[in-house]
């Protein structure tokens, strides 16, 4: 399959990056900031004897996404799925949250994935066939204190999965969410190891997941070919 990965440079999309790769799959790995991270995995995945492409793009400005998937489509004609991983996050009191905050969060969490969503599509309603997921978060299910537009970002990202699976399925084109729970990445590396414990107590299965539980979840949407539409929250029981 070739597969497109925003946001594969660092955390939980690298993880997908490279064992999607050594799955045998063709990758295009999306970076924005971490030119050097995303090279060093190219090169790393090289002497492992596996070819992946990489591709600076900010996917929060149209213009850079729209180059980013005339890319993909010069060197495979054909994009089989989309991963809308790319994602920030800010933790800030409500009133203290700016027009900029709000703008950069939406743009890069949620407007990002209408921007590559609608990129992609014409190829793959062409075939009537394609995969589309999107990484939300539980955030987005049961609200977080002090991530409100992050919170916003994450929901909006899963009424875009239900809406769009009712509008694509028809073009066997599947969509679906991966709400993630706490992933051990640099997005929480702020978390002392207080609140870490903290919340592995109030996880039913007792710890912080590790990207790899995400990966799982998109190997199996991709070979699935009966869900969409779907929320699906890999969490360790933290939210059910
Ligand atoms: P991370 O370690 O901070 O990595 C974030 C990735 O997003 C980086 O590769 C970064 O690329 C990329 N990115 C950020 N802004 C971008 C932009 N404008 N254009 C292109 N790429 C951009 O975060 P993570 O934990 O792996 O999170 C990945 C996704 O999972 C996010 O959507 C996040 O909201 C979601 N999630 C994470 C958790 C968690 O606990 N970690 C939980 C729920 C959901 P550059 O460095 O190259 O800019």
């Amino acid at each position: 399959m070739n597969i497109i990965i925003t946001g594969g440079s660092r955390g939980i999309g690298k993880c997908l990056v490279e064992n999607l790769a050594r799955d045998g799959h063709n990758i295009l790995l999306n970076y924005n900031k971490s030119e050097k991270q995303a090279k060093k995995i190219q090169e790393d995945l090289k002497a492992e004897g596996i070819i992946i492409e990489i591709f600076k793009a900010d996917v929060s400005k149209k213009i850079e996404v729209k180059a980013l998937v005339e890319f993909a489509l010069k060197k495979w004609e054909n994009i089989d799925v989309l991963v809308n991983n790319a994602g920030i996050a800010k933790l800030q009191m409500f009133q203290d949250i700016t027009e900029d905050d709000w703008n950069e969060i939406i743009n890069t969490n949620l407007k990002s994935a209408f921007y590559t969503t609608q990129e992609v599509l014409p190829n793959m309603l062409h075939r009537k066939d394609g995969i589309i997921i999107n990484i939300s978060s539980i955030w987005g299910l049961v609200g977080a204190s002090c991530e409100t537009v992050y919170s916003i970002s994450k929901a909006g990202l899963d009424a875009m999965t239900k809406s769009l699976a009712k509008e694509l399925g028809p073009s066997n084109i599947r969509i679906n969410s991966i709400a993630p729970g706490v992933i051990d990445t640099e997005m929480n590396s702020k978390l002392d190891e207080h609140i870490k414990n903290e919340i592995k107590a109030e996880t039913p299965l007792g710890k912080i997941g590790k990207p790899i539980d995400i990966y799982k979840c998109v190997k199996w949407l991709i070979e699935d070919e009966f869900t969409t539409g779907q929320i699906i929250s890999v969490n360790g029981g933290y939210v059910i």
